[in-house]
């Protein structure tokens, strides 16, 4: 099995095997790129099938990070970590304690937030070990993240609409969104707040029965809603649900929503294009989450952890997917290539200031 030549990998700084005999811990800690700052990424919590694909998980999931920090334009590197496991049989203080004192062993590299499958008190009981956590409840801390990249999204949702039908309001909006979790259902609740007419999809039967009994959402099967007929397809579950076999069947003209690594492929974004569906990359529309966390750790200039201020922030998405937008438009390019460049611009300009630095401090400049 080659590691470093797979596609997922790279250039990753650096991969941790973590192993815990006393408590059953395995885990995977992935830092992709500090050229920005220390990898900031969520410990997500799941029962992968086998070892190949948490790794392939973690690796596409932090080299996402290092692009959507560039992308809010934070001072954070991308990093990401897995703990394999069913988190409702699996998880216990002691093995949660036991990957704190992992993540200490990086010494700040990466500072950890939950994720899928963890949560603000699984954090709290990480920060015993260490002090590289990010997502706490409580006084300066972000909380949960769910919400504010709901707000990310749609704001993400305007400028996409805007862009791609003109409307400049998201009254009689149609919206068909799959999943209804942490992120999800606040969106619908935003949605609705705006005028939108909501079409909704879930495995779990509860959260769709409560959309429609308190948002007047019209009901699909999850097999189903990625073939609504609606003006924008959210796709707030699971990632790859684009691919050869989904894309022919979408019938909305834009796809937005906050889940991770929608395109099961790159060249999934070109598809889209030659099918005039417009994507909103994913990692520059849910970066809300990231924005609100990174500000508990880095605090804003002259004060800590400042609510308003993040909010202000997340609001910038609009501007960041406009800019995507009018960029693909005029180079005919697909959107996910826009921001992808953006993103390594971004990476290549902070790389090579970091080299001048290190040329002056030493005299050879
Ligand atoms: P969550 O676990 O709270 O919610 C996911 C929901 O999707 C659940 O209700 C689940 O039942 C449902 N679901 C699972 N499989 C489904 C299927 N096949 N069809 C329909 N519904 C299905 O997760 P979340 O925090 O809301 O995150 C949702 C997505 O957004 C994830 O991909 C996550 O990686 C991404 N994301 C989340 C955040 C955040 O701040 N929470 C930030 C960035 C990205």
């Amino acid at each position: 099995m080659s590691i470093f030549g797979c596609e997922a990998f790279d250039g990753h700084e650096q991969v941790v095997f973590c192993c815990d005999r006393d408590t059953g811990l395995q885990a995977i800690i992935a830092i992709h790129d500090t050229t920005l700052g220390p990898a900031l990424g969520g410990c997500r919590f799941w029962p992968y099938p086998d070892e190949a694909q948490a790794l392939e998980d973690v690796l596409r999931l932090s080299r996402g990070m290092t692009y959507k920090a560039a992308m809010a334009r934070l001072p954070l590197g991308g990093g990401k970590s897995v703990i394999l496991g069913d988190p409702q049989r699996t998880k216990s203080r002691e093995l949660l304690l036991a990957f704190g004192e992992a993540v200490a062993r990086l010494g700040g590299r990466y500072i950890v937030a939950e994720d899928v499958g963890t949560s603000a008190e699984d954090m709290a009981i990480v920060r015993r070990m260490t002090r590289h956590v990010a997502g706490l409840s409580g006084a300066g801390g972000a909380g949960d993240p769910g919400p504010t990249t709901a707000l990310g999204v749609l704001y993400g949702i305007r400028a996409a609409v805007r862009h791609k039908l003109g409307r400049r309001s998201l009254k009689g909006c149609s919206v068909a969104v799959q999943g209804l979790g942490s992120v999800g259902y606040r969106l619908c609740q935003l949605l609705h707040g705006e005028g939108a007419c909501l079409t909704v999809a879930d495995i779990d039967r509860s959260r769709v029965e409560r959309a429609v009994k308190e948002l007047s959402a019209t009901p699909s099967e999850p097999e189903a809603i990625i073939e609504v007929e609606s003006d924008v397809f959210a796709p707030c579950a699971l990632g790859a649900v684009l691919d050869d076999r989904t894309i022919p069947r979408l019938r909305a003209a834009i796809v937005a929503g906050s889940a991770n690594n929608q395109l099961a492929e790159d060249r999934h974004g070109e598809l889209l294009r030659r099918r005039g569906i417009l994507y909103a990359p994913d990692y520059v529309i849910n970066a809300g989450g990231l924005i609100s966390v990174a500000r508990e750790v880095l605090g804003h200039e002259g004060s800590g952890y400042d609510r308003e201020r993040v909010l202000a922030e997340v609001a910038g998405i609009e501007e960041a997917l406009q800019e995507v937008f009018d960029h693909a438009e005029r180079d005919q390019v697909p959107t996910n290539v826009v921001a992808d460049r953006t993103a390594e611009e971004r990476l290549a300009a902070a790389a090579a200031a970091e080299v001048r630095l290190a040329q002056t401090a030493s005299g050879w400049a």
